[in-house]
């Protein structure tokens, strides 16, 4: 993409309201909009972002046999009255309205209910059996605290994924499933070694739900960490009992801060006897279905990406989220013959599959370096008269600020080889 061309702009200052670091470097950068507290839209290069870890979430779902389907918004009053989540003393963070028609909605801030009453609809008999349904959903929640920029938005997207099974085996094996899939996707994202699957408080039917914690000073939780061990535990199930269940003492753990970004809930058949969803079994039976859901924080996901990868220059994207791999920042662009050779070197790029952000606009050098660190491409690759004559192109990596000097041809196929990483 030219960047003569993106309407976005990029901004020394951030909203004075703005006390996060996600949102200020992301407002600054152009990659957000702040709507009010905790309401954001996402940019050309935000959905970039955005649509990178969905890529990456889907397959991995995929992977775990996940059909991605969307449910509504608007979500119906009697149904949520039905299992009792309705009240706003039960659930704080309902969003409500009455429709004109007559009747309340509510909004959805979860969709437990919605595809456990849809899936009445089609699962009749073990044979129908397992299923796995997740989405892409923009969650709405009435956040009583929304300080933390996009990693606690009063709008924000979530992954979540709905397993139904006939039987416990089957349920059990698939919940086991999820904590790789998971996995893999925080480390396709570059936070696998800092993210932690940690014991947090469970429900009617387990003593202990999973949390996936990731070390992040800006995050809200307090874990006690092993990283030896691999072992976390939330402060709110941080007892006598659970350390001795879990074979561990608290000298052995560590008070760490971090932000939740996924968590999978094992229902067993609780949530289906609620919802009134039961299939016939191998014996004609009638039995709840057994149940379990699945939550990433798409979003709060941007947000400790740049809380964790950023420096006093602005951004540092890792490579499978960067929306572009590299930015072209071409120099003495008022020199026809550079600004011809900067052109060609983009399209170049382009057709060898290569993500270009060009900046071509007609600014000094210094504001381009300024707005190119701000950004946080992976790579910066400068086309200057000079380089231009003497053949030679530096390309700056930007997480660690080394500087290769290539040639043409090794630079056209410099970012070929690493693509796909
Ligand atoms: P938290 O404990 O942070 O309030 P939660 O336990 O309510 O989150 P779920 O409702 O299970 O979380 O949502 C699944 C995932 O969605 C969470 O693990 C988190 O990553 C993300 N998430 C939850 N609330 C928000 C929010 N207000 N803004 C952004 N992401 C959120
Ligand atoms: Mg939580």
């Amino acid at each position: 993409m030219r960047q003569s061309s993106l309407f976005t702009k990029t901004r020394k200052d951030a909203p004075k309201d703005e006390v996060s670091k996600n949102a200020q470097l992301l407002i600054r950068a152009g990659y957000i909009h702040k709507e009010m507290a905790g309401v954001y839209s996402y940019l050309p290069l935000g959905l970039h972002v955005q649509e990178n870890i969905k890529r990456i979430v889907r397959e991995e779902m995929s992977a775990i046999r996940g059909q991605e389907l969307i449910m509504t918004a608007l979500q119906r009053k009697e149904l949520w009255e039905s299992t009792g989540r309705w009240d706003d003393s039960v659930v704080d963070v309902w969003f409500k309205s009455e429709l004109k028609a007559g009747g309340e909605v509510g909004f959805g801030w979860s969709h437990e209910e919605p595809i456990g009453e849809m899936m009445k609809n089609y699962l009749a008999s073990y044979k129908d059996l397992p299923v796995s349904v997740y989405q892409f959903q923009t969650k709405l929640r009435n956040e009583m605290r929304a300080k933390s920029g996009i990693m606690r938005g009063r709008e924000f997207i979530m992954k979540d994924m709905y397993s139904f099974a006939a039987d416990e085996a089957t349920h059990l094996a698939y919940y086991e499933s999820t904590k790789p899939a998971y996995m893999n996707v925080f480390k396709r994202l570059g936070i696998g070694d800092d993210t932690f699957i940690t014991f947090a408080a469970g429900g009617a039917f387990t003593k202990f739900s999973h949390e996936f914690q990731t070390v992040c000073e800006a995050g809200e939780d307090i874990v006690y960490l092993n990283r030896e061990k691999g072992i976390a535990i939330n402060e709110e199930v941080l007892t006598d009992e659970t350390l001795e269940s879990l074979g561990v003492t608290r000298e052995e753990l560590t008070k760490t801060a971090t932000a939740e970004v996924g968590n999978i809930f094992n229902f067993g058949q609780q949530k289906a006897t609620d919802l009134g969803l039961t299939i016939k079994d191998a014996e004609g039976k009638s039995i709840p279905v057994w149940m379990g859901s699945y939550g990433i924080g798409i979003t709060r996901l941007i947000g400790v990406l740049v809380e964790k990868f950023s420096d006093e220059k602005g951004i540092v994207w890792p490579e499978a989220v960067a929306p572009f791999l590299v930015h072209l920042v071409a120099l003495n662009t008022d020199d026809a013959n550079v600004r011809d050779f900067a052109d060609g070197m983009y399209e170049s790029l382009k057709k060898r599959g290569v993500s270009v952000l060009y900046d071509d606009r007609d600014a000094r050098g210094g504001e381009k370096f300024a707005d190119s660190d701000l950004l946080g491409m992976p790579y910066r690759v400068i086309i200057s008269k000079r380089a231009q004559e003497e053949g030679q192109f530096e390309v700056v990596t930007r997480k660690t600020g080394e500087v290769q000097k290539l040639n043409e041809e090794t630079l056209l196929g410099f970012f070929t080889t690493d693509e796909d990483d």
